[in-house]
């Protein structure tokens, strides 16, 4: 029970990666605000308060610097503040380089880059009016150390995400702030789905599932990861033991990218 009394906002938590994370919170004591920009928000959080946990769903679209200002103020008006913030919203197209439409750029990193860097500004602006330090956690990929093909946009957001996890963990760490990035690797989701989906065609004409397999056999502990892997590193930031460490960036990949 790590996180008694500690408020955790999380984005793109009502499925996948983030909702893995959520449940992780929950059992280790936590008041949840779970975002992401369809209704089913609402279910995931209402899933949780049946697990037992306090929890909130909200509608917020991350890319827009309004719903993201409303999304900290009911974290504070319902639990008292926020002392975790999980950047972990994303999404993904697959295009090769000519077919590569200038919007998919343009949303990409509006919600990849721009996104978590509206959430950390805010949830900075908070955690310093309250004066109780707190704990940043941004969701990169292992396209933020290795880019990989027909997703030269994905791996450009996600290099950025490192990038402004290392300059404001300069810039808080004497406010008793962490700011740390992770890296997941190949985790079982509906990202994974398209992934495996659209690659699998685009690289060898793979069927359902046969693209991820072929991928897990080049990863050393021969298995794709589960949002639970992901969720113990992001724990582990989130708690007392990680006090020490900032301006991180960490993978969780069973030893596919080693870096
Ligand atoms: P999913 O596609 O399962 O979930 C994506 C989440 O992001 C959903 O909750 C979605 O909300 C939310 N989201 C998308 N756009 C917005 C937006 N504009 N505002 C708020 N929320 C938004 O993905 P994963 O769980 O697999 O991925 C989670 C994170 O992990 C992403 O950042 C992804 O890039 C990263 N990642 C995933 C890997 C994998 O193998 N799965 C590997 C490396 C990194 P909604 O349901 O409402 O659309």
């Amino acid at each position: 029970m790590r996180f008694t009394d500690k408020t955790v906002v999380i984005t793109g938590g009502n499925r996948g990666i983030g909702f893995a994370m959520a449940e992780r919170f929950a059992n280790e004591g936590a008041k949840l605000i779970v975002a992401s920009v369809e209704e089913q928000v609402h279910e995931a959080a209402e899933t949780l308060r049946q697990a037992g946990a306090e929890a909130h769903g909200v509608i917020c679209d991350v890319t827009n610097a309004e719903q993201v200002r409303e999304l900290y103020a009911t974290a504070t008006e319902r639990f008292g503040g926020v002392d975790i913030s999980i950047q972990n919203a994303g999404i993904i197209t697959i295009a090769k380089v000519e077919d590569l439409q200038e919007r998919e750029w343009d949303a990409t990193m509006a919600v990849n880059t721009k996104g978590v860097f509206l959430c950390c500004q805010e949830a900075i602006r908070r955690m310093r009016k309250q004066g109780r330090g707190g704990s940043l956690i941004n969701t990169a990929s292992g396209q933020a150390r290795d880019g990989f093909i027909y997703t030269p946009h994905y791996a450009a957001s996600k290099f950025g995400v490192v990038g402004l996890t290392q300059s404001l963990a300069k810039e808080v760490a004497l406010d008793g702030i962490t700011v740390n990035a992770i890296c997941p690797g190949i985790i079982r989701t509906k990202m994974w789905d398209y992934n495996d989906r659209v690659w699998g065609k685009m690289l060898g004409d793979y069927g359902p599932g046969e693209l991820m397999e072929s991928w897990v056999q080049n990863i050393p502990m021969k298995r794709a990861g589960e949002g639970k892997d992901v969720a113990g590193l992001v724990a582990f930031l989130a708690s007392e033991d990680a006090a020490y460490i900032t301006g991180q960036t960490i993978n969780v990949d069973g030893g596919l990218i080693m870096s």
